[in-house]
């Protein structure tokens, strides 16, 4: 099987091609290579049957000639601006990676059935931002939820989808769409929550909240998602958006105060000195009280379902950003400390 990958050196992407890269012939991944992609020599070592190509998919025949050459069986689109804080600081590069860029890769599949070609499937990887906020006692969101984005970003990831659904009833493009929860993992940019107050609380500085710190996320362990994506593409039907997420919600606050625990402990520090570290910070505008996900057509149709329980996840993770934060793949991540906290 030959992958066409979009986003290849992002969080979720450079560890989609890492889960597949033993199973499949060749991997074709193009990404911008922006702020928050992670360099090959750390994110693909030891693998040999990926070619990286860098530029931006707004360029059409840069993507039609890529697309066409390679004619791949699979595609999965992961390439986006995924920071909700920037796409309120800077709205137009969301418009151009995750809009026009996606209209440009659908117009190049078009192109590619119009020939002779491989492609079964593309998966389109998406978020539940699109749906909005919930209320603590709302249901949580299934695939026929209203789409209702607050921030850029989830504004920008609605219009892609919208997109890929639309080319899929009029052109017949073989499309899947997956919205998935808030991820946590290796090689998530430290502007990200989770990484973010890891890094804060090793190096003794203010851990920043936004608003009260009451805000929900559904979290789920980067792998999960990875194998949930597998799952579609081997039994996903076209056509069709998959909710998957960790059935796992957590505040804010949760989340540091687990962080705290545990990383005081694997480094012997004083937990209530970090504890004082914690300083709320005006809430960011727009910002969606909560999100949960309903699994129950991706379990029942798919029989995929969550396997990390979140205490587990997380010791992996803050391990492996103990380790990694000492070492040069975090030269490049210096940045996040231009913007605060997310999500
Ligand atoms: P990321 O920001 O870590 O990585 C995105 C990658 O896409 C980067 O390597 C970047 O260089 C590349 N890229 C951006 N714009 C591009 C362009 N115009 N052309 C080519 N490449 C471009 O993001 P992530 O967290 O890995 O998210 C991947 C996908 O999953 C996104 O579509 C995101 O919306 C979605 N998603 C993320 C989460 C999460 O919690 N991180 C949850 C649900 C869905």
């Amino acid at each position: 099987m030959k992958y066409l990958v979009t986003g290849g050196l992002g969080f979720i992407g450079s560890n989609f091609i890492k889960s597949i890269s033993s199973n499949c012939s060749q991997i074709l991944n193009i990404d911008k290579n922006t702020y928050a992609s992670n360099d090959p020599k750390h994110c693909q070592k030891n693998l040999n049957n990926i070619s990286n190509v860098s530029f931006c998919l707004s360029d059409q025949d840069k993507i039609n000639k890529a697309v066409i050459d390679f004619n791949p069986d699979i595609i999965v689109n992961f390439a986006a601006e995924s920071h909700v804080d920037r796409s309120i600081e800077s709205p137009k590069n969301f418009i151009e990676s995750n809009i026009i860029s996606t209209f440009n890769l659908l117009e190049s599949f078009r192109a590619l059935l119009k020939k002779k070609n491989n492609l079964k499937k593309m998966i389109h990887i998406s978020t539940d931002e699109v749906y909005g906020s919930l209320k603590e006692s709302d249901p949580a969101f299934t695939e026929n939820s209203l789409i209702n984005p607050s921030s850029p970003y989830a504004a920008s990831k609605s219009s892609s989808d919208l997109l890929v659904k639309s080319w899929f009833k009029t052109y017949g493009i073989p499309v899947i769409i997956t919205n998935c929860s808030n991820n946590y993992g290796p090689f998530q940019n430290p502007e990200k929550l989770i990484p973010n107050i890891i890094y804060k609380i090793i190096n003794n500085l203010p851990i920043e909240i936004y608003g009260d710190g009451k805000n929900v996320r559904d979290w789920i362990y980067v792998e999960d998602h990875i194998n949930a994506i597998k799952e579609v593409i081997q039994k996903g039907e076209v056509g069709e958006t998959y909710n998957i997420g960790g059935e796992c919600e957590l505040s804010n606050n949760e989340i540091a105060k687990i962080l705290i625990k545990k990383t005081s402990e694997s480094l012997s520090l004083d937990e209530n000195k970090i504890i004082r570290n914690i300083n709320y910070v005006t809430d960011r505008p727009g910002h969606d009280f909560r999100y949960a996900m309903n699994i129950s057509k991706i379990k029942s149709e798919i029989g995929w379902s969550p396997k990390y329980k979140f205490e587990v996840g997380i010791d992996a993770t803050l391990n492996w950003y103990i380790n990694y934060f000492n070492s040069d793949w975090f030269d490049k991540k210096n940045d996040f400390k231009r913007v605060g906290v997310i999500n």
